[in-house]
């Protein structure tokens, strides 16, 4: 099962979700909500992503 943790500083923000495409619905909720990234930019895209354990 995909697991995040949140890579933003001082967030310990972790969830999991059955797919990597569910996981990544969740992780864009919680970047709009709580980093104000609406939506995640490409770079920071690229290290969410690195940071997916699968
Ligand atoms: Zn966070």
């Amino acid at each position: 099962m995909p697991s995040f943790v949140c890579i933003g500083k001082d967030c310990n923000y972790e969830t999991s979700a059955a797919t990597e495409s569910e996981l990544m619905v969740k992780i864009a909720e919680h970047a709009k909500t709580v980093h104000h990234m609406d939506p995640i930019p490409p770079e920071m895209m690229v290290k969410v992503k690195a940071a997916i354990k699968k």
